[in-house]
């Protein structure tokens, strides 16, 4: 799949939708979070990086208040919406992402869209895959309708305020600043308090970085991620500190020591998991990607045992992945299914490849899909 090929896909598909060419097409991409889990919404370290694979925005304002959506990927009717009418809660299933951009771009005083729009939406990001197709979406919409050029930070804190309050679901804003600020051959290395950005160069010479989609969608996650947050907060009340972020390594004796019991795996993953976000991009600046590996797999321990939030086919990937001889494995995203990444030698790339493929097929699973990702460009104007 090239990358011109998307952008044609994208014209072409418009003219096919709507009848006549586009003003312009926005590209967002998906990430894959190399380690920092659940600890976006703690105020935490992050430290994803873009994907090659992007979702593309291709449209054209109207003047009559009108706001049109199709998607390729999902087919169906056109879906036409009146930009005036637009509210949290007015709009069910997908098109709720755009149109609450829209509704956001509205709210922040962003009058290029008050007109409408007809848009036109092609991905190469796999939906519900962990991969952040959500954010990627948003943040090519928000590009695509916000005319007046906004900074990354704004895109991203737009793109997520349409996902909290327009979609209804409670993100934290790794997703939409990794879409929005990620540049090509690097992680960003996000603090999630003030939004301090790092570019970490990623330098992947002799190695691969694979994502696994276990192809596991699990209904629970919405409950069980709102239910870990709350537990969050909560905990961060009983600690007397703003946010678990600020709870350091050093004061976290203490601190499980003054909670209930079960308030301390929680605290326990996210300072610790903090910590390795530090640590990987500190490795990964001194160029020695290969140590990170170990960090990985520490992650995803923490997020099976502590965290609750792995699966039994994340946790399958993780442990064939270093058996077949990965540096490092995790899964990534949110949990209960989605996808895994993996760090490991390119010669024993294939090797692992084929040793997940098997592990599933022995247990009886969905078969997986096994790519290698390279750190890709942030959101931007293609065409
Ligand atoms: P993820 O962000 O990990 O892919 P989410 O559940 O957060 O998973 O977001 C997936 C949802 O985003 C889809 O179910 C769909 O509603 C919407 N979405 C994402 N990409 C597209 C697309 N290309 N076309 C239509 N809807 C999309
Ligand atoms: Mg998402």
């Amino acid at each position: 799949m090239t990358a011109a090929g998307a952008e044609r896909r994208a014209a072409a598909g418009f003219r096919a939708v709507y009848g006549g060419a586009p003003d312009g097409i926005w590209a967002a991409p998906g990430r894959v979070n190399l380690i920092g889990e659940h600890t976006d919404y703690n105020e935490g370290l992050v430290l994803p990086l873009a994907l090659e694979q992007r979702t593309l925005v291709a449209a054209a304002a109207r003047r009559d208040g009108l706001l049109r959506l199709y998607s390729a990927r999902l087919g169906g009717e056109v879906i036409s919406l009146r930009v005036a009418e637009l509210a949290p809660g007015a709009v069910k299933g997908w098109a709720a992402y755009p149109a609450g951009v829209c509704w956001a771009l509205r709210e922040a005083g962003v009058t290029a869209a008050a007109g409408g729009a007809d848009v036109f939406v092609e991905s190469e990001v796999p939906l519900g895959a962990g991969l952040s197709s959500s954010a990627a979406l948003e943040v090519a919409t928000a590009l695509a309708l916000g005319g007046s050029p906004l900074s990354g930070p704004e895109l991203a804190l737009l793109a997520q305020r349409a996902e909290n309050e327009f979609v209804g679901v409670p993100c934290g804003v790794m997703d939409q600043m990794a879409a929005a600020c990620c540049t090509a051959g690097h992680a960003l290395l996000l603090d999630t308090r003030d939004l301090g950005m790092r570019q970490v160069p990623l330098e992947l010479a002799g190695l691969r970085l694979l994502v696994v989609d276990t192809g596991v969608r699990h209904a629970l996650a919405d409950g069980a991620y709102a239910e870990r947050r709350a537990g969050c907060a909560k905990a961060a009340r009983a600690l007397g500190v703003r946010a678990l972020r600020d709870i350091t390594p050093a004061q976290l004796p203490a601190a499980l020591g003054a909670l209930t019991p079960g308030l301390r795996p929680l605290v326990r993953h996210v300072v610790t998991e903090n910590q390795r976000v530090a640590e990987t991009a500190a490795l990964l600046e001194a160029g020695e990607v290969r140590e990170a590996g170990p960090l990985l797999t520490a992650g995803h321990h923490s997020l099976r045992d502590d965290f609750a939030v792995s699966c039994p086919e994340l946790d399958l990937v993780v442990a064939t992945a270093g058996a077949a001889g990965a540096l490092g494995a995790r899964m990534t995203g949110g949990g209960f299914g989605g996808s895994a990444v993996v760090l490991v030698a390119e010669a024993r790339a294939a090797a692992v490849g084929r040793a997940v493929d098997e592990a599933f097929r022995n247990a009886g699973y969905g078969a997986p899909r096994v790519f290698t990702v390279g750190a890709g460009s942030g959101a931007g104007r293609v065409g």
